[in-house]
């Protein structure tokens, strides 16, 4: 298959770059560089770099190669800087994709796996969240992803656009050779930020909220392996290439660990105490977000394989073989 992989110098957009190559699909990547690194690009890749809401520039790329399926992770994804800089988050995340969209269909390529987000959901109380839930996203960049999928969902009414939008609970670790991983500048995930502290690159960690609805008082998230969630899209791509029907999915492994309890995990597989303090909520964090997964099994036989400590162990295996992260 041959794929054209938007945001492919990204955290999880290079380790997608990964698997499709070594399972001998043809990888095509376009990357602004804004977030991404070109450390993290495999050499077998073909790269422009580019951003997607410059058409001229997609047009370009999509008249040198025939794609099959495009597989779109180019965007701003942090809750914190989106309640901050909303219009950045709709003008990248929003028009990026009309751009992209638009684009497809002019050369007539209608399949596009979507990386979308748990924070399309916002605020839930049923737990774990299904696919079917009411939509109520508690921040921008929750609100860009779900305007995202409605995007392709008119685009897929009108002009037979078929998509599988994958919503991402909590995405961690690292490939299992330690070649990859994850490196974000400024970096705000907590287990990145945890590992930094048995790194000797800041002293402690501060936990945002200590009196949310949860059984310690922290945060609740539903952790997903990167390698499982890469296979997940896989099994997307080939889903459309079966001729399915559009459809979205929650990748997520149904297991819900408060902030503290990540704490603990990563205390067990670093062997550091690594100390913590609280500090004030996050603005737009909902309480607790733990996906069903039990769509992804039926339809896609998507089942994650990773345990929260092989999770951890891959990040700390990656951080410690790579300190300073990529190179640039
Ligand atoms: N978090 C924290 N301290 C940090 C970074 C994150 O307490 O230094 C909390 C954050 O408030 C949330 C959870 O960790 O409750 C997961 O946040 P992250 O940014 O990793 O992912 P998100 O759930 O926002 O996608």
């Amino acid at each position: 298959m041959r794929f054209l992989v938007l945001g492919g110098a990204g955290y999880i957009g290079s380790h997608f770059v990964k698997q499709a190559l070594a399972k001998g699909n043809e990888v095509i990547v376009i990357d602004n560089l804004q977030t991404g690194h070109k450390d993290a690009l495999n050499a077998k890749a073909i790269f422009y770099q580019g951003d997607i809401r410059d058409k001229s520039f997609l047009k370009a790329v999509f008249s040198n190669h025939k794609i099959d399926v495009c597989v779109h992770f180019a965007a701003n994804s942090l809750v914190g800087e989106s309640m901050e800089k909303p219009l950045l988050y709709f003008d990248n995340n929003v028009y990026g994709t009309i751009v992209l969209l638009d684009t497809m269909l002019e050369f007539g390529v209608k399949r596009i796996v979507f990386s979308s987000s748990a924070a399309v959901y916002g605020i839930q109380k049923e737990m774990p969240i299904t696919e079917s839930a009411l939509t109520t996203p508690a921040n921008p960049y929750g609100e860009s992803k779900l305007m995202m999928e409605k995007i392709m969902k008119w685009s897929d009414v009108a002009q037979g656009m078929r998509y599988v939008s994958l919503r991402y609970f909590n995405v961690a670790g690292a490939a299992s050779d330690a070649s990859i991983g994850e490196d974000h500048r400024p970096e705000t995930h907590l287990i990145p930020i945890v590992l930094q502290v048995p790194l000797g690159k800041r002293e402690n960690v501060t936990i945002y909220g200590n009196d949310y609805d949860s059984p310690d008082g922290t945060c609740v998230r539903d952790y997903i392996h990167i390698d499982d969630l890469i296979r997940a899209h896989l099994l997307a791509a080939d889903y459309l290439i079966g001729d399915n029907p559009s459809d979205i999915f929650n990748l997520g492994s149904q297991s819900g660990y408060t902030n503290l309890e990540i704490l603990q995990v990563a205390r067990k597989v670093t062997g550091h105490p690594i100390p913590m303090q609280f500090g004030p909520r996050r603005k737009g964090d909902p309480d607790k977000l733990v996906a069903s997964n039990k769509k992804a099994g039926e339809i896609l036989g998507w089942r994650p394989e990773n345990d929260l400590e092989t999770i951890i162990g891959s990040a700390w295996a990656y951080h410690r073989s790579h300190p300073q992260g990529y190179k640039e």
